[in-house]
């Protein structure tokens, strides 16, 4: 008996359907794949990259990790960047944080969950380096939601670095870094106006959070 029957049930059903629209897809993209972007996002189950932008198969190249962190050391993640932007030359490159993200959470808790602690030290810094700013912000959901958002800033700034996309900039190929916030609790993307196309508009993490006390005042 096949484990996981139904989950190749859904997968038969899927294929035929896509089919059912365009015989030739999965011929088509056999031959060769084309995205225009790159997604990095959060591991959590709930923010599937696909699904929520309606894309299809080879329409996006994905990269994700818990709390979706873009580290200099992160060879996982650098590679993926690389191969995106200097093979597969994708033009947009979307670092996709969302509310509710447990990594986010851990950090403002002080949760001790073992290995992964590990992987969240960054954040950890992060959190360190904004701690009394984002006590501005009156409720711990807002200090918490602040956090997701700045995270994705930070990310957005360390990939502006990289060796990777600063070439890219430099010999003019066109690509875009964008800031994106996922809320889980409406299925709703949000934009975080960050978006950097040249080495000038690296965003400042410290400007966007006093931008977002000021809001909320
Ligand atoms: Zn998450």
């Amino acid at each position: 008996m096949r484990i996981l029957k139904q989950l190749f049930n859904n997968n038969q059903e899927w294929s035929e359907r896509i089919k059912a629209e365009d015989p030739t897809f999965f011929e088509q993209l056999a031959l060769q794949q084309t995205p225009e972007y790159l997604w990095i996002g959060c591991s959590d189950s709930r923010v599937p990259a696909n699904q929520l932008t309606g894309l299809l198969p080879g329409d996006v190249f994905v990269h994700r990790n818990v709390a979706n962190l873009v580290m200099h050391t992160d060879f996982n993640c650098l590679s993926v960047v690389q191969y995106a932007v200097e093979v597969l030359k994708v033009k947009h490159i979307i670092i996709c944080g969302h509310y509710g993200c447990g990594g986010v959470r851990a950090v403002m808790d002080d949760m001790e969950l073992g290995l992964i602690d590990n992987w969240l030290c960054s954040l950890k810094d992060l959190y360190q380096r904004y701690r009394k700013d984002l006590h501005d912000l009156e409720s711990e959901q807002l200090q918490e939601d602040a956090l997701c958002e700045l995270n994705v800033v930070e990310q957005v700034s360390n990939l502006c670095r990289t060796s990777i996309v600063q070439h890219a900039w430099q010999r003019g190929q066109e690509l875009s870094i964008h800031g994106w916030v996922y809320g889980i609790k409406d299925g709703r993307l949000h934009d975080l106006d960050v978006c950097a196309s040249e080495k000038m508009e690296t965003p400042d993490v410290y400007r966007i959070l006093q931008q977002r006390i000021l809001d909320n005042r």
